[in-house]
């Protein structure tokens, strides 16, 4: 159920003076300095929160995660993997069901703890193969039941382990399009499945039949990378998907000469295909400030979080921006603010969201962090004061305020 509150004192990002920000059942109905002057009229039934200048953002936006792959909760799991993306798939199919993959406690679990961080929306990428059939999505579907008020969750049907040289993966992708998924993911199409055409043809049908949206895995690197950006950005622009593919990763961008890059960079933006980065481990990054001048819709997740791919992430999203913003060496404020767009208004471009943002209309999802700039915030990675939900106080002092005790039904 939608709430109201009346945040006062909030600095926010772009006004010199501090601002009241005014939620009504759930929205932001009003933003500015005269706010919370005595109206009776308006504000007697509503709960005031007085944030005393500290820094207020919106809800934060996890793009790109794999919730049903996390350990998250459960005991310490050291990393037993090779060093080859192949490596990985073999040793998490090998291992998963054993350690009780995929799990809706895990999921919930971590997503309980990304939304204490200010993170209230998630795009996950579940896996879905012929092993596991829709086990995953179903058991995303449980967790995102059982945080519902505190994250929205929305799921890719994602093929890990290739697509084509998976038989029935295609069949099950559509299929988890009729169990709740909204997004076709895809992964090397040449890398993984040595069949660029045949995954890319496919995933598109289906898309454009089922007005799905695509967001392909694409690791492939140098020129084989970014042969594969033209196969995508002509098929976008083909079957008319503008604005709903993305490419997660694209670790062609950083290892192209630079005029190849700028290239691509003009490709995305005429194709309107969007760029998701992770900037995790020693991956290539995509240059954040060449995207953003040249009008590409960048976002960016935490990718795997303590899962059977690696040990490391914890789903905080100032945390993830910080990590963009270091490997693209960003030092000024206005570029480290950059950084934080991947998790906010540029999260929210990829994902659709009519409304999005600080301003009237949007969801009166909020995070308030003790720092007086953005870039001060990712730099510090404060402890959260508050995350509001819906108009609801949802954690406080990075912790949750009701701590939810989870029954899944079996
Ligand atoms: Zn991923």
């Amino acid at each position: 159920m939608p709430a109201s509150l009346l945040v006062r004192q909030a600095r926010l990002p772009g006004h010199d003076d501090l601002q009241d920000v005014l939620v009504r059942d759930g929205r932001i109905a009003a933003i500015g300095t005269s706010v919370a002057a005595p109206r009776p009229d308006v504000l007697d039934d509503v709960p005031v929160e007085d944030v005393a200048g500290a820094l207020v953002l919106p809800g934060l936006i996890d793009a790109h995660c794999h919730v049903d792959k996390t350990l998250w909760g459960g005991p310490w799991v050291p990393h037993a993997a090779g060093p080859r993306l192949v490596d990985r798939i073999a040793n998490e199919r090998d291992r998963r069901t054993d350690l009780g993959l995929p799990s809706p406690e895990h999921a919930a679990d971590l997503l309980r703890h990304m939304a204490a961080l200010g993170t209230t929306r998630v795009r996950t990428h579940t896996d879905v193969d012929p092993a596991l059939g829709l086990a995953g999505i179903e058991s995303v579907a449980k967790a995102a039941d059982a945080v519902r008020g505190l994250v929205d969750v929305e799921q890719v049907a994602f093929p890990q382990d290739g697509v084509i040289r998976r038989p029935g993966t295609l069949e099950l992708l559509e299929a988890a399009l009729d169990a709740g998924a909204t997004t076709l993911g895809g992964i090397d199409p040449a890398g993984v499945d040595d069949d660029p055409l045949g995954q890319l043809d496919a995933l598109f049908e289906i898309a454009a039949r089922r007005g799905a949206g695509i967001d392909i895995h694409l690791h492939d690197t140098g020129s084989l990378g970014a042969w594969q950006f033209g196969l995508v950005a002509r098929r976008t622009v083909a079957f008319g998907l503008q604005g709903k593919v993305a490419l997660s990763h694209a670790d062609a961008l950083g290892t192209v000469p630079e005029d190849e890059r700028f290239r691509l960079i003009d490709l995305l933006a005429e194709s309107g295909v969007a760029v998701i980065t992770a900037a995790v481990y020693d991956v290539p990054v995509p240059s954040v400030r060449d995207l953003a001048e040249r009008g590409v819709t960048l976002a960016c997740g935490s990718d795997g979080i303590r899962d059977l791919w690696g040990p490391y992430g914890n789903g905080d999203m100032i945390e993830r921006a910080m990590h963009v913003a270091y490997r693209n060496g960003l030092r000024r404020d206005e570029d480290i603010a950059l950084a934080l767009d991947c998790a906010t208004t540029g999260a929210a471009h990829l994902l659709g969201l009519d409304s999005y943002g600080l301003v009237p209309g949007a969801p009166g999802d909020l995070v308030v962090v003790p720092a007086r700039t953005v870039a001060e915030a990712v730099v510090a990675r404060p402890t959260r004061a508050l995350v509001v939900k819906d108009g609801h106080v949802i954690a406080r002092h990075g912790e949750l305020v009701h701590p939810t005790h989870l029954e899944f039904p079996s």
